[in-house]
Order: C-alpha cells, then sequence, then structure tokens
C-alpha cells in the first residue's frame, strides 16, 4: 500500500494514528542529532521527523540521502508538534518515520519548486514536469478542471449538446493566419486547423441540432502575448431560431453560474454598451469599468484660442485623473509624457492641468489658455481641487487610442483596478465592416458570417460605398475588467445577404464559392435564423482566478513567445522521406 492519507490530510484528530504517505521531498533540515523532512503531493505537505535516537541507525542514516524531489513513502505515527506552523492545514502535526522506502531519485532540479520559483519562463517550461509540481499551477489546473465541469454541467441542462467537429477542415477567415497540415493522399494539397468551428457550427443549425456546445481547441498563427497562445481552448456555442437577446441571457446565466459555482461570487445583471458608446468614452472596444475616468471631448473649449497643436488637431480629448495634482511634481509629468512617447504608444506630448489644494490653477499650456479657460475645462470633467486633467490631442482614432492607454496607466498606478474585483460588460452594436485605408478593402468586423441589424438589411442590399461604413451588426462580447472574454454574433441565414457580405469583403463570386460553397449550399436547403458566441476558455479561467488575462499558467503544455513547445522542442525538422511523401520540397534560404 502506497498511502493511507494524502500529504494534506492529517490534523490533530489524528495524533496516534500509524499512516503511510507518499511524495515528493520538498527539502530537509538536519539538525545533527535528528532531521525534519517536509513531504509534498497534489493534496499539501506533510512534516516528517527522524530522531536518531528513537529510529534504527541505518533509517536514520537513509533519511539523510534524501534528496529534493526523491518519491519517497514513509511509514510513522501522528505527533502533536511542539512547534506550530499556522500557515499551513497540516502544521499541527508531524510525522515520526518507523519506515522509510525510496521509490525513486531525483537529480538536483534546475529551479525551487516552491510557490515563488526563482525558475525563468523558459526553464520552467523546458521542465514543465517539475514547473506543474508547484501548487500555483496546480491549483490552476484545478480551477480550469472546475470551471469545464461547470460549464458542461450548465449547458447540458440547458439543453445544449456537445458536438466535435473536425480538426483537419479547410481555412475558415477569422482574421488570423491559418496553421496548415499537408495531406499524403492528396498530394500539394493542405488542410487548415479550424481558427473556431464556426461553419461547422452554423451547419450543425442547419443540421437542425438547435443548441450545440463544444470545449474545443483553436488554432491561429499569430504573434504571441502574455495572453495569447497559438492553440487555446473555447467555449463554442450555437443556437437556433433565437434573437441576440436570448443569446445574451443564456451567457450571461453561465458566466454568473460559474462565478457562483467556482469562487462564490453574486453578480446582477450585466450593464451593456454601445461599440460605440465604449470607443467615445474609454477609446476601446474592451473598457476596463472597474473605474470611470473617462474621456471627455474638449475640441469646442480647447480649440480656436490660438494654441496651434490643439488648432490643427481632429480630436483633443482628457480624463481626469482624481486627486493627483499634489502627487505628480514636473518631474513625474515628464516622465509619464515619455512613457505616452514611446513607441508602443506613440504620443506626441501631454498636456496637464493641476486644479491645487490651495485653489491654484497650474497648467503646461498656461501661456495660451487663461485660468478662466482652464477652469472651464475643469468643470466640463466636475474636477475638484487636487484633481489633474491629462489631455491629448491629433488624429481622432489614434489619440483615443492613446488615451486608452493613459487611463488605464492611471487606473493601475491610482490603485482602481483591483484584480478580485469584477465588472462584467456587455459591448454591444459592433460596426459590421471595418475600411482598411491600407488595403482599400471591407474587412469583417467580427466574421463574415455575422448578421447586420435587421434594420440595416436594406441599406446593405441597396446602398452605397459610405453606408458600407455606418452599418451595425448583431455582435456582442463579453469583456470583464477590460479583458475580451469573447463574443459572437446572430449569423446571416439568407444566402443573397450572405452572397452580398461576401462581395462587399472582396471575394469574387468564384472564391466565395471554392471557399463557402458548402455553407452557402446548406442555405439553399431551410437554415433556421441563428447565432452564438465563443468565449476564451482558457482566459475565463484566467480571468476568474487572477483578475487578469494572462493565459500560461492555464494551459498544462503551453508554448513560448516564439510559439515553440520548449519541452518537447517542437516545431522541429522533420526527414526527407517525409517532406518526400508529402511532396514537400524544402528550399531553406542561404545561410548568408
Ligand atoms: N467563431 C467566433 C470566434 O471564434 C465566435 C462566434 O462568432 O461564435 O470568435
Amino acid at each position: 500500500m502506497y498511502r493511507t492519507h494524502k500529504c494534506g490530510d492529517l490534523r490533530m484528530e489524528n495524533v496516534g494514528e500509524e499512516v503511510i504517505l507518499s511524495g515528493w521531498v520538498q527539502g530537509s533540515r538536519d539538525l545533527g542529532y535528528m532531521m525534519y523532512t517536509d513531504l509534498r503531493d497534489r493534496y499539501g505537505i506533510t512534516q516528517l521527523i527522524f530522531i536518531e535516537e528513537n529510529t534504527s541507525k541505518e533509517l536514520f542514516e537513509k533519511a539523510r540521502t534524501l534528496g529534493r524531489e526523491y518519491v519517497v513513502r514513509v511509514k510513522g505515527t501522528v505527533l502533536e508538534r511542539k512547534s506550530k506552523n499556522p500557515n499551513i492545514p497540516t502544521g499541527n502535526i508531524e510525522i515520526a518515520v518507523s519506515d522509510l522506502e525510496i521509490l525513486n531519485v531525483s537529480k538536483v532540479p534546475p529551479f525551487t519548486i516552491e510557490n515563488d520559483t526563482d525558475g525563468g519562463e523558459d526553464i520552467r517550461m523546458k521542465y514543465r514536469y517539475l514547473d506543474l509540481r508547484r501548487k500555483p499551477l496546480q491549483e490552476s489546473l484545478m480551477f480550469r478542471s472546475k470551471v469545464a465541469v461547470e460549464t458542461r454541467s450548465f449547458l447540458s441542462k440547458e439543453g445544449f449538446i456537445e458536438v466535435e467537429t473536425p480538426v483537419l477542415i479547410k481555412s475558415t477567415p477569422e482574421g488570423a493566419r491559418d496553421f496548415v497540415v499537408p495531406s499524403r493522399m492528396n498530394k500539394g494539397q493542405f488542410y487548415a486547423l479550424p481558427q473556431s468551428p464556426q461553419t461547422f457550427k452554423q451547419i450543425l443549425m442547419v443540421g437542425g441540432l438547435d443548441k450545440y456546445f463544444q470545449l474545443v481547441k483553436c488554432f491561429r498563427d499569430e504573434d504571441l502575448r502574455a495572453d495569447r497562445q497559438p492553440e487555446f481552448t473555447q467555449i463554442d456555442c450555437e443556437m437556433s431560431f433565437v434573437t441576440q437577446e436570448d443569446i445574451l441571457n443564456t451567457f450571461e446565466r453561465l458566466t454568473q453560474y460559474l462565478f457562483k459555482t467556482c469562487k462564490g461570487l453574486d453578480f446582477g445583471k450585466f450593464p451593456r454598451m454601445t461599440y460605440d458608446e465604449a470607443m467615445e468614452k474609454y477609446g476601446s472596444d474592451k473598457p476596463d469599468i472597474r473605474f470611470g475616468m473617462e474621456f471627455h471631448n474638449l475640441n469646442d473649449l480647447a480649440k480656436g484660442k490660438g494654441f496651434p497643436v490643439f488648432d490643427s488637431a481632429e480630436l483633443v480629448v482628457g480624463i481626469n485623473a482624481e486627486g493627483q495634482a499634489e502627487n505628480y511634481s514636473n518631474k513625474d509629468i515628464k516622465k509619464l509624457t515619455e512613457w505616452m512617447q514611446r513607441p508602443q504608444i506613440g504620443a506626441k506630448g501631454l498636456v496637464y492641468v493641476k486644479f491645487g489644494n490651495d485653489g491654484s490653477v497650474k497648467s503646461s499650456v498656461g501661456k495660451f489658455y487663461s485660468e478662466d479657460d482652464l477652469r472651464a475645462w475643469g468643470e466640463e470633467f466636475g474636477a475638484k481641487k487636487g484633481d489633474m486633467l491629462l489631455i491629448l490631442s491629433g488624429e481622432e482614432e489614434k489619440t483615443r487610442k492613446q488615451m486608452n492607454e493613459l487611463r488605464l496607466e492611471m487606473g493601475t498606478r491610482m490603485g482602481l483596478r483591483k484584480p478580485q474585483d469584477f465588472k462584467p460588460l456587455w459591448v454591444v452594436d459592433f460596426p459590421l465592416l471595418e475600411w482598411d485605408e491600407d488595403s482599400e478593402r471591407f474587412h469583417a468586423m467580427h466574421h463574415p458570417f455575422t448578421s447586420p441589424k435587421k434594420e440595416d438589411m436594406e441599406r446593405m442590399m441597396n446602398g452605397d460605398h459610405e453606408t458600407m461604413k455606418s452599418l451595425r451588426a448583431d455582435a456582442y462580447d463579453l469583456v470583464i475588467n477590460g479583458v475580451e472574454i469573447g463574443g459572437g454574433s446572430i449569423r446571416i441565414h439568407d444566402k443573397d445577404l450572405q452572397s452580398k457580405n461576401f462581395d462587399l469583403l472582396g471575394f469574387t463570386k468564384e472564391e466565395a464559392e471554392a471557399q463557402f460553397g458548402f455553407l452557402l449550399g446548406a442555405f439553399e436547403y431551410g437554415a433556421p435564423p441563428h447565432g452564438g458566441l465563443a468565449f476564451g476558455f482558457d482566459r475565463l479561467c484566467a480571468v476568474m482566478m487572477t483578475g487578469e488575462g494572462a493565459i500560461r499558467d492555464f494551459i498544462a503544455f503551453p508554448k513560448n513567445n516564439q510559439g515553440r513547445d520548449m519541452m518537447i522542442d517542437a516545431p522541429s525538422l522533420i526527414h526527407d522521406e517525409q517532406l518526400d511523401e508529402l511532396c514537400l520540397a524544402i528550399n531553406l534560404p542561404d545561410e548568408d
């Protein structure tokens, strides 16, 4: 028998019992005449004690050979500890060991296996099996498992059925690059890995399945960031005979249910905001509404007074950093300005107005504006003594984006973005199409299967180019704390409207037919009205647990920033025979 208990089980009521435990050696302290060893498994840590006097010499010497991460089985008696450790649940007891079996030895691990490790990202990924022994990772994965179980439980109670869709498919345009897989049996042809099961789930609706869901791997060949991985998991759903309202309600309830069952938290109704309002007030389609600091447009108040920078700007916009006037010296403002001028943000400059506690008004543009002018700006923001306005100007879209960064930074600095304060938000009424100046083409803001709003359908079928820019879609995103959890839309189910959309997106009839003929074909056989959404599952877990979107520790085997799996060392070269078989001649670029 390997164990009677786990390493997190034993308490004072077990004192006197003879027990058997198995686990890994976390570390030992050798005091000469006695030795303490911490034994760890997934469930906790238990202190073992070896006392030379009370045990055989042989056992004591064997205990001394134990290195970190050795795997052992011990038998012993539960004792009350003299000096208790209130920080762990087993801190009141220890095991006086009478029998020790070394089940396996271990090399010295390359980093410490503790809550705060000294290992860098790549080394931790290379030795993922060691990193996985750390409590924070195990807790993340256990949390993830719980969220998955509860998601399945909720959705199946609601009548959704889980259907698996294929992994080897043809490219679906979701805006990213595809990973492709060469076909041996169809030489020169490729499968694509799904960026999402989008078209399949729509086909399932045409197939009459009514309510579909799947916890599904999706693949996108994009540049990686902390909140992105080339393969990730979605809670993917689709429903028939529903309006946007039905979908938002169902998934609002799912989200509430998950927070309740996995975190014990209750939420009321989620607020909603249109895309236009989000851009106007926060310069972002995923605003963090844990704090206010909304944008105020200063065009009317600040232009036409002789300050050339503002006069020539398309937009003058500001935020009020409440209570910050006295916290920011000129040097601090200079540093903040430099932060805004970094290439990642690219602001030209930053204007401030400080309303001092003594009633004074100071501004970097004091030369151009009278005190009355500046006070009028303050009124626009409802600024009080001690507040500080931060103002940017320039081309509208860029300036809003820069102001979004500044607002988030100020929110962080002012401690307004508390990780365990959850503020969900639906962003609705996204534009259907986005005009791309560079390629002079429309892109689908969500994806090409998204339906325009009912009231915009007529304009879409018959309107001119300018009209297309103003079309609104039945498309929505769920945002929590400024992190996009997921989104979806009501789909087009009419063949002509779908063809028109492909046309607007620059597909010729032949291209549309070649890529999506199956869908257009299906739409000719009685496609029901339908819609759905997908949540990023890794991200949802990360946000629920940590309040942030960094997903790496919620994926058992993630890839690094270069898209590499450091443990198995992938991607890797393949043999020439394999290449030949796949008809893939590789021409590597010359070394020089
Ligand atoms: N397929 C979409 C996505 O991956 C979600 C949806 O529209 O249901 O974002």
